[in-house]
C-alpha cells in the first residue's frame, strides 16, 4: 500500500466513517488516556500531543455538501510505558481504509523505481528464483511485485481493496482480495504456500490487530524465509517535528524498539535495518524467524537501537517535550501567515495531501490566510479540504491568480515542486515550507 498513506496524491475518498458504535466491526473503544496500549495492554497514560478535533484526511468535501455537518475524530497521540508504541486510539473501520482504497501506486514514478530498486536487490541479496515465492501483503495494484514477475520470481499479492487487486491481476500479478491475519496466513499454510519473501511496506501502522497480523506474518514465512517492511521512522517524526503524518488512518508509529519487542513476542527476529529517505525518514526492517540461525545479526540494528536510546525514544520526557515543540511550529507559522496577510500578500496553497488537512485543521488556517490549492490529482479538483474548506483548483490556476506565496504543504516532494513550479518567481512569487519550522524560501 506503500504510498497512499494519505499522504500522496491519491484519490479522493468520500465515504465518511461511521461514528463509533454505528457498525464499525473491529473498532476499539478505547477512550484516549486510559485505554489498553494496541500491542501489549498497557494502559496509556502518557500524552505525545493532543492535535484536537480533525476531520479524516481524505474525506475532501464535495460542492453539495459544504453545508452539510462534517464528523471530526480526535487526533490525541500517546506513547505506552511499557512497550514505547506511539499509537492513537481507532475511529476508523478497517472497512473504511482497506474497502474504499483507491489509491494506485503506479500513478507514482518514484515510488516505481523504489520498488525496482527494492527487487533487484532482494533478489540478489538472498538468492531468489524460479523456484522461490515472494509474498506481499498490501500488494496494491501491483507497481511492486511486477518486477518480481517479471524477474521469473513466483510473486502472490495480498490486497484487500477490489478494484484495485483487479488492475494487478490484469498486470500479471496474481492477487488475493483478502484482509491479512492469522486466517488467512494458515490457510496459505495448509495449501503448501509459505514464503521465502514475505514484505508488508506502509501497511502495519494501519493494522488495527496488531498481533494478529505480526501472528500471521509468522505463519506466513517459510522456515529460512525473510520478512521485510518499511514505514515512517517515529524518531524522524519526533526529531523532524513532523506532526501533520499523524492522521486517524495510522493507528501506530514505530521505533525500532517497539518493532523488536512486537516481532519477539511472535517468535520473529530482526537482523538488519536501513534508513531510507521516502515519506520524510522510513526504516526498512528485516526479519527471519527467531530459530533461523543461518542469518546473523548485523551491527546496523544494535546502533540504531543505541540512536534510538540516546535519543530518549525509552524516556517519556521525550515524549512530552514534542508537544511543545508542535504548538511553537503552530504559533511560528500563524505567526508567518498573519504578517504576510498584513501587509496585503496573498498566499495559496500547493497540493491537498493528508498531511495538509492535519496541519491546517490544527492551525486553523482556512480561506482567511489560503484563498486556495491547487493539486494535481484531477479527482481532488473542483473540491474542497477536509474541515478547513479550502478550495482544491487545478495547478493553472497559480500562473492566472498569481498568489505572493506559495506553502508547500507536501513537504517531502518541496525539491521537486519548487523546481515544478519555478514559474512563480516571474512575478516575485516565493515559497513557504511549513515543516519542520516555517520557512520563506525565496
Ligand atoms: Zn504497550
Amino acid at each position: 500500500m506503500a504510498p497512499g498513506w494519505c499522504g500522496g496524491a491519491s484519490l479522493a475518498r468520500l465515504p465518511q466513517a461511521a461514528p463509533k458504535g454505528e457498525g464499525m466491526s473491529g473498532v476499539e473503544t478505547g477512550k484516549g488516556e486510559g485505554s489498553p496500549c494496541r500491542f501489549c495492554g498497557e494502559p496509556l497514560r502518557d500524552t505525545v500531543v493532543d492535535l484536537g478535533m480533525s476531520p479524516l484526511c481524505e474525506s475532501y468535501v464535495r460542492p453539495e455538501k459544504r453545508n452539510a455537518m462534517e464528523p471530526f475524530y480526535p487526533l490525541h497521540v500517546l506513547v505506552c510505558r511499557r512497550c514505547w508504541l506511539v499509537q492513537l486510539d481507532q475511529y476508523v473501520s478497517v472497512e473504511h481504509i482497506f474497502s474504499e482504497y483507491a489509491y494506485f501506486s503506479s500513478y507514482s514514478d518514484s515510488w516505481v523505481q523504489h520498488a525496482r530498486t527494492y527487487t533487484e536487490k532482494m533478489i540478489s541479496r538472498f538468492g531468489l528464483g524460479a523456484r522461490s515465492q515472494v509474498i506481499e501483503v498490501a500488494s496494491n495494484d501491483g507497481y511492486l511485485l511486477q518486477w518480481f514477475v517479471k524477474a521469473g520470481v513466483p510473486a502472490l499479492g495480498i490486497e484487500p481493496a477490489a478494484n484495485v487487486a483487479a488492475v494487478a491481476e490484469k498486470n500479471g500479478v496474481p492477487s488475493l482480495v483478502r484482509v491479512f491475519g492469522t486466517e488467512l496466513a494458515r490457510e496459505l499454510a495448509a495449501q503448501g504456500k509459505r514464503a521465502d519473501l514475505l514484505l508488508g511496506n506502509n501497511v502495519l501502522a494501519q493494522v488495527p490487530d496488531l498481533n494478529d497480523f505480526v501472528a500471521g506474518l509468522k505463519i506466513a514465512l517459510a522456515p529460512r524465509g525473510v520478512l521485510t517492511m518499511e514505514w515512517p521512522h517515529v524518531l524522524r517524526l519526533i526529531d523532524e517535528n513532523q506532526f501533520d503524518t499523524i492522521y486517524h488512518e495510522h493507528f501506530s508509529y514505530f521505533s525500532l524498539l517497539t518493532t523488536r519487542a512486537i516481532l519477539a513476542r511472535h517468535g520473529l527476529a530482526l537482523f538488519d535495518v536501513e534508513e531510507l529517505p521516502t515519506h520524510g525518514g522510513s526504516l526498512r526492517v528485516y526479519a527471519r524467524h527467531e530459530e533461523d540461525g543461518s542469518r546473523p545479526v548485523a551491527p546496523a540494528v544494535g546502533e540504531l537501537l543505541a540512536r534510538e536510546e540516546a535519543f530518549g525514544l525509552t524516556r517519556p520526557e521525550r515524549y512530552r517535550a514534542f508537544a511543545a515543540q508542535v504548538e511553537e511550529t503552530k504559533r511560528a507559522l500563524l505567526d508567518l501567515l498573519i504578517r504576510l496577510r498584513r501587509q496585503g500578500k496573498r498566499i495559496a496553497g500547493y497540493g491537498a495531501p493528508g498531511k495538509g488537512n492535519t496541519l491546517l485543521n490544527y492551525c486553523g488556517i482556512r480561506t482567511d490566510f489560503l484563498e486556495f490549492t491547487v493539486d494535481r490529482n484531477p479527482y481532488k479538483q473542483g473540491l474542497f479540504l477536509p474541515g478547513t474548506h479550502i478550495p482544491i483548483l487545478p495547478p493553472e490556476e497559480i500562473a492566472r491568480r498569481r498568489p505572493d506565496y506559495l506553502l508547500v504543504l507536501p513537504w517531502n516532494f518541496k525539491e521537486e515542486i519548487m523546481a515544478q513550479m519555478a514559474g512563480i518567481r516571474e512575478w516575485g512569487g516565493q515559497f513557504i515550507v511549513p515543516i519542520p519550522e516555517a520557512r520563506i524560501v525565496p
